[in-house]
């Protein structure tokens, strides 16, 4: 291998990519990332923004965990982004609610936060509100609103400008982001790294290879012994015209981005690789928003889309080494945004296996392959 080849290439880069980047250059490693193409699915340019916890990990301690400690770091992240980048992302991280028109429906995700409050102890705060109190702490509710969760921890950033900010906290920092560069197969070098073949016909080497391509990974990943299914799932979503007056609250499926629109989201769909938005459910998500906070009624909506959610087979984020490639490495999650300050800060140290990684044995894909053979 050439000494002047980068020591790491990362395959994708959207914010899941860029993140490790990142992280990666801040130890002090030569990382080059090569981004898929124009046609590619890509959720780090369609998703809702949010830096959120609330009914993460309920159920799987250790992704409440990962997730709670990157809600707080977010605050030096979005500091440390901006030093590097000239980016304000506009974090605005003073909570946020889940708002509910159905009371079972409430009660069943008040025992997902008892649950994740078990897991949490004092990492973690919530409360449950009724729709008289919450309307008494927010004039505007709607009356079919039967109450909410809130958790201080909740907030949001302006994506778009996440991931540009991401993009240029990388060159900054000194990598290499090549655009339009589609990989078509990487092949393991015998016990000289990988030799990583461009859509293009180029070929590039490196000394690990580290898979962040979103739905783009799942053949690339095949190549590598990698066991891990990811699926898309389709979320659609609503923005309208620019709002002079601030919406008085931020909820997981109706925002405020910092420019003025309101976005309006949250919906699930198994769709394949369909990312086209439908009438049904952007009527849906309107009239769910008129619900919550009806003066939405006189606003109007300027733009929708849907972007795919890239999910592993349990929906937690996968930490995967190759077992049968040394230096191969599988990164996915859903939740980019939120992960993004563990992903650009400790995923190095557990790349570089450093003293200071963390134990991401939990998120392993083992735990696919040993549920399969059970
Ligand atoms: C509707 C919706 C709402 C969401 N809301 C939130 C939210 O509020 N908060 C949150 O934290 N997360 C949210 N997410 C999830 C978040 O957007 C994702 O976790 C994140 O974008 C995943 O980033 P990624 O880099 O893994 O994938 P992507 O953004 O899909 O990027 C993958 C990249 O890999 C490239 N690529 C693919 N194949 C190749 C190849 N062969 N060679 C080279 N490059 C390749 C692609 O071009 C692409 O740029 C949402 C997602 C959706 C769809």
């Amino acid at each position: 291998m050439n000494r002047t080849d980068p020591e790491i290439t990362i395959v994708g880069g959207g914010v899941v990519g860029l993140s490790v980047a990142l992280g990666l250059l801040l130890a002090g490693r030569r990382v080059h990332v090569l981004d898929g193409a124009d046609s590619d699915a890509r959720a780090s340019q369609g998703n809702f923004g949010l830096v959120w916890g609330q009914g993460k990990g309920w159920n799987f301690a250790p992704y409440a965990r990962w997730t709670s400690e990157a809600l707080a770091a977010w605050p030096d992240f979005a500091r440390r982004l901006a030093d590097l980048s000239g980016i304000d992302v506009a974090l605005d991280q003073t909570g946020g609610f889940e708002f509910f028109t159905d009371a079972g429906e409430m009660d069943e995700f008040a025992g997902m936060l008892a649950q994740q409050q078990r897991h949490l102890g004092n990492q973690f705060s919530h409360e449950m509100l009724s729709g008289d109190d919450l309307r008494a702490q927010i004039p505007g509710i709607g009356p079919d609103v039967v109450g909410a969760s809130f958790s201080r921890h909740d907030g949001h950033v302006n994506p778009l400008r996440f991931l540009r900010a991401l993009r240029s906290a990388v060159v900054a920092a000194g990598g290499r982001v090549e655009m339009s560069a589609p990989v078509a197969k990487i092949a393991p070098v015998t016990g000289d790294g990988f030799d990583v073949l461009m859509a293009s016909g180029q070929k590039r080497s490196a000394q690990k290879v580290i898979l962040c391509a979103g739905l783009g990974a799942a053949t690339l990943a095949a190549q590598l012994g990698f066991a891990t299914q990811i699926r898309p799932q389709r979320g659609e979503l609503l923005i309208t015209e620019k709002l002079g007056d601030r919406l008085p609250f931020l909820s997981s499926t109706i925002r405020q981005v910092d420019e003025g629109g309101v976005q309006i989201g949250g919906t699930k769909a198994d769709a394949g690789l369909d990312d086209r938005e439908t009438l049904d459910v952007m009527t849906g998500l309107a009239r769910h928003a008129v619900t919550v906070f009806p003066a939405l009624a006189d606003v109007r909506v300027v733009r929708a889309w849907s972007a795919l959610r890239v999910m592993s087979p349990d929906g937690y984020p996968v930490y995967a080494r190759s077992a049968h490639h040394p230096g191969a490495y599988l990164i996915t999650c859903h939740s980019g945004v939120t992960l993004a300050p563990l992903h650009a800060t400790v995923l190095a140290d557990w790349i570089e296996s450093t003293s200071a990684a963390p134990d991401l044995e939990a998120f392993d894909e083992n735990r696919f392959t040993i549920s399969n053979a059970a």
